[in-house]
This record gives structure tokens, sequence and C-alpha cells, in this order.
């Protein structure tokens, strides 16, 4: 296992949202986080079969352009019914416009009846060097789909996922506590070990 030096990490996302909540995350740690998007940095395609796979494309991409390291997620919503689908391609499905209704209303058609409403997240980390030396993690919450969707805070599947022991889908928690306890937020606890002391 290696560890992470504090000094520049690159957080290989050009998700505004991405850079915002991981900056928060990683300030303590004496890490000065500048985006992918910031350098000019150019976006790999996201070609892995696997949430680590493609994670691990895109932090060793950013750490080799930029010869520093390099943070990257991958992250998305398995349907047990649909064989772990939208999965990997969990933004895919909402298509260019980025649409979620449309995403969760496929869903929703595609369920065969009487089929498991079981469901997860998962985020993978990727922390890659210019070396090429990768650590991996995922985290993953459990829960299942609700139909109509609840709630209007959150993004993507959010109002689609009713974590379990929770009684509000993330559509419905305060951002806080959604943040809180996440399959994001279970990663990055994964990832403290490799983190420079906060
Ligand atoms: P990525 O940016 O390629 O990792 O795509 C992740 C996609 O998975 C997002 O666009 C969302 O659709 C979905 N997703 C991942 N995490 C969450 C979450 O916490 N809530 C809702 N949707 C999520």
């Amino acid at each position: 296992m290696r560890r992470l030096a504090p000094g520049r990490l690159v957080l290989a996302t050009h998700n505004p949202g991405k850079v915002v909540e991981l900056a928060e995350l990683l300030g303590p740690h004496g890490l000065e986080v500048v985006s992918a998007g910031a350098l000019g940095l150019p976006e790999p395609e996201e070609t892995g079969l696997t949430f680590i796979a493609n994670a691990e494309l895109k932090a060793l991409a950013a750490a080799t352009a930029s010869g520093l390291p390099a943070l990257a997620d991958d992250s998305g919503l398995c349907v047990e019914a649909l064989g772990g689908a939208p999965g990997i391609y969990s933004a895919r499905w909402a298509g260019e416009s980025k649409d979620f209704a449309v995403a969760m209303a496929r869903i929703h058609a595609e369920m065969p009846a009487g089929a498991s409403d079981a469901a997860h997240f998962i985020c993978a980390l990727s922390l890659a060097w210019p070396d090429g030396h990768v650590e991996n993690v995922e985290g993953r919450v459990d829960g299942r789909l609700v139909w109509p969707p609840r709630g209007h805070n959150g993004f993507g599947y959010d109002p689609l996922f009713l974590m379990d022991g929770h009684t509000q889908t993330f559509g419905e928690m305060p951002r806080a506590a959604k943040e809180a306890d996440n399959h994001r937020a279970r990663a990055f606890t994964l990832l403290l070990p490799l983190l420079p002391p906060a």
C-alpha cells in the first residue's frame, strides 16, 4: 500500500459538483486540489467494464498527463432485476440531455413484473501516481427502488433510491444526511489510510 504525500492532487473529473465535494473532504489532509478541467487535461473515454476499471483509467490518464498524483471516481446505480444495469452506464442512460427523469422511467419500464426491487449504488475511487502505481477502493450502499420517484434534492437517480433502514429516498433526504453515509462517503472512508493524516 502506498501513502500519498501532502501537496497537489489532481481531481480527474470535469464535474464541478464532484470537485467541490471532494475538495472539502481532502482539504484537512494537507492536499491542495486542482481539477483536471482547470489544467486543461483531456477527458478519456470510459471504456472499462467495471467501476474500478473506469476510475483507474481516468486517474492514470490525469496522473500521467499532469505529472502529479490524481484521484478519480466512477459511480452508478445497479438494479438487481436488470442484471446490474444501468451500472457503469448510469450517466449514459440519461442521454445527451442528461435527463434523469427519462433514465428513471426507463428503469421502471424495463423491470420484469413481480421482480425484486433490490438495488445498490457503487462508488469506485482510484488514486494514481505518475509512475503508474494505482490504489483502488469501492464503497456500496444497498436499498430498493421506489415508484414513482420521490423528492427533489440531490441528483441523478436519488429520487428513485431508498437506502436500507431509511424512510426517505436520497432525493428526499437533506444533503448533509445523504452525504454523511452513502456509497461515496463509504469509499472515501476506505481511502483514508492512503491519505496524509488530517
Ligand atoms: P460518472 O460521473 O460517470 O461516475 O457517472 C455517475 C452517474 O451515476 C451519475 O451521473 C448519476 O447518474 C449516477 N449516480 C452516481 N452516484 C449517485 C448518487 O449519489 N445519486 C444519484 N445518482 C448517482
